[in-house]
């Protein structure tokens, strides 16, 4: 499995590679060292954006004309951004998979770790936790492992994380050496390597930058920290940022693997682990306009025989208010993604449920995306919340269809919950309390009466004769739901399965076919990040459009895996006309254009 995704991005490489060296061989590239020391270029550190502003582009130097100069504007433009984050308190993610060799799949998972917490970028790297860490269970789980694990969550680990040196990334601590030039998706980039000067002390940064030749930012680091002090472990990161803003390249995702199984290793550990990271433009501390922004209502009642209203009225008032606050406050949080296209999708998807199913409703039933990995879904008022990582591993439309009309049939069988939080007083604690102030989990009465109206909606709907996808995909995470405790451990909404069994909707899996990982036509699952695309500075998703890549063996499959990031890397402004995950893989048809077929059909 990772070979060959290992190969895959060879491949890419060397064609790209192929490319690059076209461009190179028309100009010079490595010139004999002409120590030219940097011309008074203007620093873009002296302007110090406040945080919520767009903050301002650095201002263009005179073209480097010589690699020195290109070296020196890159630790320059490092040091740049490292000003520019210090106003900033973005969402970090990891998601680890521990590994266990399957004779038949390659590495698969055997047990996971989920952490979500809040940097502050500001004088030193800190974090805050969304979730309490539960030592117990980490050791239970991971044994040694979690304490190698722990250093890499060290507040300082995570600036190795997203910078390459937060405080001593220049020519006094570190040697550069051009490589070639390279195109990343459509950005052509200056390869260095990277080594630090002896000397200068543990956890330096050993590896390769890439450097886009326009304003010569980092946008790739890929490697580890050396020397290693003893009782300590670096593990090695591939690093990526994206062009989000003008002149800025922001950190977006990093990946981490460490051991193999090939035959003789002794392999202490072995894993997988995708961070995203997310938030930048939330507003810092979300305490300045708190007793403001709790929005109540903004719709003018205009009927003619407008009063008070009757009490069910009132009712139903009260509870689009506990809708309306919950809603506003996870996307404060960061949790949320703002309204936009994939929602359209999801309601397509609803409509289609409540239309052949004769379904009105008083109020619309909206879809928001919560932005976090671990399968789930909830609902509040008439919001149904699926989270990023559950469309994500959605195999189609049909399968899509199930997870919302669970959701769909709360809201049809009037399981409100959540109608306290029409009280502002509930929304008023700091972001990192969300999971402590804030949940939705049904009794297990609620949810066997929501699986079992599910059901029977979706045999109404356009989605009844598709429904084996569904039945597939709950087989398959049945097959993994032991292992991923992690990723299915809901935080807001109630767990699709409970002690290492699916619980939800199991009604569709009696009927639909074995789970044979060796068809390689049978797509069960698909692996993490394969269908969402997040722009980490204003949280916005859409669906990727990546072309699918065949499957050639079951090891291709990963279902609900970790694999590698690869995003077709662009300039801001530029056209977004592809844009692809590294994850190898599927086919799956998009949901976007059935959902519209269908629609167009009511
Ligand atoms: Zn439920």
């Amino acid at each position: 499995m990772r070979t060959l995704n290992w190969m895959v991005t060879a491949t890419l490489l060397v064609s790209l590679s192929a490319v690059a060296q076209n461009a190179a061989d028309s100009q010079p590239t490595s010139q004999p060292a002409s120590v030219q020391m940097s011309s008074p270029v203007p620093t873009p550190e002296q302007a110090q954006p406040k945080a919520n502003q767009q903050p301002e582009p650095p201002q263009a130097g005179p073209q480097p004309t010589t690699m020195d100069q290109v070296v020196d504007r890159f630790v320059l433009r490092e040091k740049g951004l490292v000003k520019m984050l210090q106003a900033r308190t973005p969402v970090v993610e990891t998601y680890l998979q521990n590994l266990t060799l399957d004779p038949a799949l390659g590495p698969v998972p055997q047990n996971d770790r989920y952490f979500l917490g809040r940097m502050d970028l500001s004088t030193t790297i800190d974090r805050k936790d969304y979730i309490k860490d539960d030592m117990s269970m980490e050791k239970h789980l991971l044994g040694g492992f979690s304490k190698l694990f722990k250093v890499q969550y060290q507040p300082l680990g995570f600036s190795w994380m997203i910078f390459a040196d937060r405080n001593d990334f220049d020519r006094q601590h570190y040697d550069f050496r051009y490589v070639r030039r390279e195109f990343l998706g459509d950005v052509r980039c200056l390869v260095f390597d990277v080594t630090p000067k002896k000397g200068t002390g543990n956890g330096r940064f050993l590896g390769r930058v890439w450097v886009e030749d326009q304003d010569y930012n980092i946008v790739r680091l890929n490697g580890t920290y050396a020397p290693r002090p003893r009782n300590s472990f670096f593990f090695h990161m591939d690093s990526w940022r994206l062009n989000l803003i003008p002149g800025y390249w922001v950190p977006a995702f990093i990946y981490s693997e460490e051991g193999d199984f090939s035959a003789g290793a002794k392999n202490q550990m072995a894993f997988k682990a995708q961070t995203r990271i997310w938030g930048y433009d939330l507003k810092k501390d979300g305490q300045s306009d708190e007793l403001t922004n709790i929005r109540v209502d903004s719709v003018q009642d205009n009927s003619p025989a407008a009063q008070d209203a009757s009490p069910l009225a009132a009712e139903r008032e009260w509870q689009q208010q506990a809708e309306d606050n919950v809603v506003e406050r996870l996307q404060r949080a960061g949790l949320l993604a703002p309204e936009g296209e994939l929602d359209k999708i999801l309601q397509t998807v609803v409509n289609n449920i409540e239309v052949t199913n004769n379904i009105d409703l008083p109020r619309p039933v909206r879809t928001r995306v919560l932005l976090t990995s671990p399968l789930e879904t909830f609902s509040v008022g008439n919001t149904i919340v699926i989270s990023r990582g559950l469309v994500d591993v959605l195999p189609d439309e049909s399968s899509l269809a199930m997870a919302l009309s669970h959701e769909l049939a709360h809201i049809v069988l009037g399981h409100n919950l959540g109608s306290k939080y029409a009280f502002n007083d509930r929304m008023l604690f700091s972001d990192e309390a969300t999971y402590q102030n804030l949940g939705f989990k049904h009794i297990p009465e609620e949810e066997t009466a929501a699986d079992k109206k599910a059901i029977e909606l979706l045999k109404n709907s356009p989605y009844a004769q598709k429904l084996d996808g569904a039945g597939l995909f709950l087989k398959a995470l049945n097959t993994r739901a032991g292992a991923l405790n992690a990723l299915l451990t809901a935080h807001l909404g109630n767990n699709m399965g409970e002690a290492g069994v699916v619980t939800r909707m199991t009604g569709l899996m009696t009927s639909a076919p074995q789970i044979d990982w060796n068809k390689l036509d049978q797509i069960a699952a698909l692996p993490l990040g394969g269908r969402v695309k997040l722009n980490p500075w204003d949280d916005k998703v859409e669906l990727i459009k990546s072309q699918p890549v065949a499957i050639t063996s079951a090891r291709d499959k990963m279902p609900f895996e970790v694999t590698p990031f690869f995003p077709r890397l662009m300039r801001t402004g530029s056209t977004d006309s592809t844009s692809t995950s590294g994850n190898a893989a599927n086919s799956a048809p998009s949901a976007a254009t059935t959902a519209a077929d269908t629609k167009s059909a009511n």
